[in-house]
């Protein structure tokens, strides 16, 4: 940051220009460099001695990676920030950090599908046992904790099916037994939703996605107030599980840029759906700003805006084929996962297989979207050529 001045007086958008970066250290240039490296030379036996540099060795970070974590440090208002390769990567150091053997977690039944591989397929080897929840339960979570509870993990609003989780019930709950909360506020971002300030332990965000913002580089961000910060920068230390220093400039830069995407993309994401809320084709649209959205009450309550991305479900009378005509054949919207990009997506999703502790009950083919930066008069007749080939007959 910009040591010169305390930036908190101002408001998000103006934050966003200043953050991770001082031009007095940077020869007055606007931007900070970008250092690759591994050794950092000392120059007298006691400096080397009492490691008298800020960064030692290049698995502790660089300027640049000081610079992202700095940035969201300050960003979330939280005591720390470490970054990894992937926002799975932070996942799993956030699980890591506050987990170990003989552990039960608890963990949403919406949780993003490779979380819950990491915990059912990783972590159990390691003697954490998981179990899932309705990502709806609220207060009534009290009821599944155990003596052995150590973390409640949330995700609000749910992978796919877009359920917003009551976060202040949780961690009031979670702190009343001395259980550690983790949230994946991938979805809000800190301009959305303010999670430490909602009581939440560590906080998770994929920069893949809304960061970065282009579709270029896979990042994450795990955030922690002060009494958990030290286990978080322990088992970064000890995993050494880092970026590159490209992906960091990048995600510095889409940092600037980030409070403009989203508001265009919540602005965009809300035209669309209430759009789509009156098409035929069109059951039920999934979205926190709508009524009709689990939690949707409670997004009120506690967030601050909504992001690209929602979910809908199509009239049960639609068949495979049908679909595979309209989804094949798109012009401006392309089948992909991920999101937070500036380009348009549309992704069948079936959770009913893998999913535990909730029924789905929808029985129409359901889409999850992500709305990018394109006009929205062509995502709308992209979507009305679609369900056309959609009602196509054959
Ligand atoms: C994409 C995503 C992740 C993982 O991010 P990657 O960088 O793709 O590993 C984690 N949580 C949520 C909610 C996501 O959408």
């Amino acid at each position: 940051m910009d040591s010169r001045k305390n930036i908190s007086k101002f408001s998000i958008g103006t934050q966003l220009t200043m953050l991770g970066r001082n031009p007095d250290e940077q020869s007055g240039f606007v931007n900070p460099p970008l250092y690759k490296g591994s050794t950092v030379i000392y120059k007298t036996l006691e400096d080397i001695e009492l490691k008298r540099n800020r960064f030692h060795y290049g698995t502790c970070g660089t300027p640049t990676i000081a610079n992202l974590e700095d940035a969201w440090t300050q960003l979330t208002g939280a005591a720390g920030t470490v970054l990894s390769p992937s926002g799975l990567g932070s996942v799993a150091l956030a699980l890591w950090s506050l987990t170990k053997v003989g552990d039960h977690i608890l963990m949403p039944d919406t949780i993003y599908r490779p979380s819950r591989v990491f915990c059912d397929g990783f972590l159990a080897k390691f003697g954490v046992q998981t179990s899932y929840y309705d990502p709806l339960i609220g207060y009534d979570i009290e009821a599944l904790v155990k003596n052995n509870t150590t973390v409640i993990f949330m995700e609000s609003p749910g992978s796919q099916t877009m359920e917003i989780q009551d976060i202040p019930a949780i961690v009031q709950v979670a702190k009343k037994y001395g259980i550690k909360t983790i949230l994946d506020n991938t979805w809000a971002t800190p301009i959305f939703f303010n999670a430490h300030a909602h009581g939440i332990d560590i906080s998770v965000e994929a920069g893949t996605k809304y960061l970065g913002g282009h579709s270029d580089i896979l990042l994450g961000l795990a955030s922690a107030n002060e009494e958990c910060w030290p286990a978080l920068r322990a088992t970064y230390d000890a995993i050494a599980m880092l970026p590159g220093a490209d992906d960091c400039i990048l995600a510095l830069r889409g940092l600037r840029t980030m409070h403009l995407r989203l508001k265009e993309a919540e602005k965009k994401a809300i035209e669309l759906a209430a759009w789509l809320q009156k098409c035929p084709e069109i059951e039920k649209v999934l979205h926190p700003a709508f009524e009709g959205c689990p939690g949707h009450e409670l997004w009120k309550r506690d967030f601050t805006g909504s992001s690209g991305l929602f979910s809908v479900i199509l009239n049960k009378k639609y068949c495979k084929k049908s679909l595979s005509n309209m989804l094949d054949n798109m012009s401006v919207f392309s089948m992909g996962l991920s999101w937070g990009g500036f380009e348009s997506l549309i992704v069948p999703f079936n959770c009913q297989s893998y999913r535990t502790a909730t029924d789905w009950l929808e029985t129409g083919y359901a889409l999850r979207i992500q709305v990018g930066l394109e006009d929205i008069n062509d995502l709308k007749h992209d979507l009305t050529l679609g369900f056309e080939r959609l009602n196509r007959e054959g």
